[in-house]
Formats: C-alpha cells, sequence, structure tokens
C-alpha cells in the first residue's frame, strides 16, 4: 500500500483499488480543514463510498470531473500555500 500516491497519478483514491479515476471528491473537515480542502479521486466503483463515508461524517463534500480538478488546481498555482 502506498501512501505517497497523489492525485498527479489519476488513480481512486480508495483503499486497495487500482482503477483509473472518473471523479474526483473535494471535501474538507471544518475542525482541521480550516479553509483548506482535501481531494480524493475516485473510480466509479467507489465515488458514491468515498462520498457516504466523507457525508457520515457530516463534512461538506462535492464531487467534480477530472477536467474541472485540473483547472481548479491551475487557477491555485503559485499562490501561497
Ligand atoms: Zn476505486
Amino acid at each position: 500500500m502506498s501512501l505517497a500516491r497523489g492525485p498527479e497519478d489519476m488513480v481512486c483514491s480508495a483503499r486497495e483499488c487500482e482503477n483509473s479515476a472518473t471523479c474526483a471528491i473535494i471535501w474538507s473537515n471544518p475542525k482541521i480543514h480550516t479553509g483548506r480542502h482535501k481531494t480524493w479521486l475516485a473510480c466509479q466503483d467507489h465515488r458514491q463510498f468515498l462520498v457516504d463515508y466523507v457525508g457520515y461524517r457530516g463534512f461538506p463534500v462535492e464531487v467534480i470531473s477530472l477536467e474541472e480538478l485540473t483547472e481548479r488546481e491551475g487557477e491555485h498555482r503559485g499562490e501561497a500555500d
């Protein structure tokens, strides 16, 4: 299991899943991610699983296409982190 895998690999974020991602799940934990968000990638099989996983905890969650994810990352590129 690789913990170093990042969104740039475009592989599903579900544990032990090697499928290519088809969408991105943007979520945040308001208690620890103040003004920030986490990005998970999801294949068709795990999209609903991951949305439910986050939604169950009451965290804000949004599903976007990979194209939109790329656009958003482009917007943020160069900003101070
Ligand atoms: Zn998957």
